[in-house]
């Protein structure tokens, strides 16, 4: 037993080590690997405890089962870790959080059955019943998030009347079911009333949040999914799943904090299902726009007589896959005595930390990367600002247009800069769906293509003039 204690603190210590190295892009791999370890040391030390054994030595679990799950979870593990595009991470993510919950609820739910007629205490009973609740509706909101992410479902809010009274209500109905069950009869209706319940309201609050406010919806059902795993490890008074539970539930928090910060939406909004902007009321502006579109030929004199460039990745990069071709152009501006700092928004791409992940695996230097805060006093002494397909996250509507769905969202203040080179394969919109009027404003032009090809085309031009 107290090995197992022992044991348990090391992985403690691993997931505490794990989450801190995972802060820096440069650690993060690491951060990862020693997380991982410490699973592993929580996973063994938890089928080694002696109470899983009988006197005589004899297992009380069933290895063979237990082996069976370990190879398929690692074989859908391993191919959805490789196979996965970056671009659907953020869907993954939503998908693993989903299972997370899922697990949670239903070990919780297999120890009612065991409990139930054997009088358990309030204790076990209230720690179930979260467990089942937070779990379950965990399980049905991160497939709903799945489901607008990967565009199953539309990733408009989706809103009838009386929304938030039926939520009220169901939240009502969750109280007295656990309620009567903890205080007078265990009945198996009773739960499974909380089941069905629990799996409605994770799908009704997750249905009215627009397609913009994700980011902020995939981090929280992210601490849900720890906070479920810690009620499962009072459940089964298991220290490393109470540990491992409460860090997922306090990092998961802290991210959609950033994340509220990256999107400008208040916390309390998003826990009681405030709904994102209904984006169809959106005017598209495209006709109005006085577009200026240039070869790579002619962007290239503009950065000859540059000094100093900002590069603004957003979430076509990621799709282009040009990391390397924009380090590239970058080495290449530098030679020529320039200097580039490249502009991370906190919520570009399509999942946190997108565009770190993505410049550190071209190994473009950390110093040169600039948070929002530390990057938006530079555009005004900047010559050009190079947007790589991004759009949300640098249209200026965010800054004075109320009926814009992004209105509010705290943005790179690329117009600044003396000139914009955009580029982007089209004028479609982003992930909000909105038009941006950056890119008809007197210091914006367009270079239009595929990021990698364009990156390329300009990089020969380049090394020409
Ligand atoms: P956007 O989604 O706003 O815009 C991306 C742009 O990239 C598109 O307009 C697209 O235009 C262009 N693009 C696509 N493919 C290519 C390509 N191969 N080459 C060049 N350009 C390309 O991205 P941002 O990064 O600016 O903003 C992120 C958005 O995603 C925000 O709205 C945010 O809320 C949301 N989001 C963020 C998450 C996160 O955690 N970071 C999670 C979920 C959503 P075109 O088709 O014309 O090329």
């Amino acid at each position: 037993m107290e090995y197992t204690n022992i044991a348990y603190v090391i992985s403690a210590i691993c997931f505490i080590m794990g989450i801190k190295m995972l802060s820096h892009p440069k650690s993060a791999r690491k951060g990862n690997s020693i997380a991982a370890i410490g699973m592993l040391i929580a996973i063994i030390a938890t089928l080694i405890h002696p109470d899983n054994y009988l006197e005589n030595g004899k297992p009380l679990i069933s290895f063979q089962l237990i082996s069976i799950g370990v190879v398929i979870g690692a074989i859908i593990g391993g191919f959805a870790a490789t196979k996965v595009e970056m671009t659907q991470m953020p869907q993954l993510v939503a998908i693993f959080n989903g299972f997370g919950g899922g697990a949670s609820a239903l070990i919780a739910s297999a120890e009612f059955y065991t409990q139930y007629n054997q009088n358990p205490t309030n204790f076990m009973l209230v720690t179930i019943i979260l467990s089942v609740v937070i779990g379950t509706l965990t399980l049905t909101g991160s497939f709903i998030a799945f489901g607008k992410l990967q565009g199953f479902i539309s990733g408009k809010p989706i809103t009838y009347p009386a929304q938030q009274l039926l939520n009220g209500i169901m939240v009502l109905i969750l109280i007295v079911l656990g309620n009567l069950i903890v205080s007078n009869s265990i009945e198996l209706n009773y739960f499974y009333g909380i089941l069905a319940i629990s799996a409605i309201l994770g799908i009704t609050l997750t249905i009215p949040i627009g397609g913009a406010d994700m980011p902020v919806v995939i981090s929280l059902l992210n601490s849900y999914s720890g906070v479920a795993a810690a009620a499962t490890g009072f459940v089964l008074m298991n220290n490393a799943l109470i540990i491992s539970g409460a860090l997922v539930g306090a990092s998961g928090l802290i991210l959609t904090q950033i994340m509220c910060k990256g999107m400008n939406r208040s916390l309390t909004n998003v826990i009681f299902g405030a709904v994102g902007g209904d984006y169809s009321n959106a005017s598209d502006k495209t006709q109005e726009l006085n577009i200026k579109s240039y070869s790579t030929e002619e962007a290239a004199m503009i950065f000859e007589a540059s000094e100093k460039v900002i590069v603004v990745p957003g979430y076509g990069l990621a799709v282009a896959q040009a990391q390397h071709a924009v380090r590239e152009v970058a080495e290449w501006l530098e030679t020529q005595g320039k200097q580039v700092l490249y502009a991370i928004h906190p919520v570009a791409g399509r999942m946190p930390g997108h565009m770190n992940v993505l410049l550190a695996e071209a190994n473009i230097p950390y110093e040169q990367l600039k948070d929002l805060d530390e990057i938006n006093p530079e555009f005004e002494d900047c010559d050009v600002a190079l947007i790589l397909g991004a759009n949300d996250v640098v249209n200026p509507a965010a800054r004075h247009d109320q009926s814009s769905p992004i209105y509010g969202m705290p943005i790179l203040n690329v117009d600044k800069a003396r000139t914009v080179i955009i580029n982007k394969r089209s004028m479609n919109p982003g992930f909000a769906g909105i038009q941006n009027e950056l890119f008809g404003y007197d210091n914006s032009i367009m270079v239009f293509g595929d990021a990698k090809d364009m990156l390329g085309q300009l990089m020969s031009d380049l090394k020409e003039l």
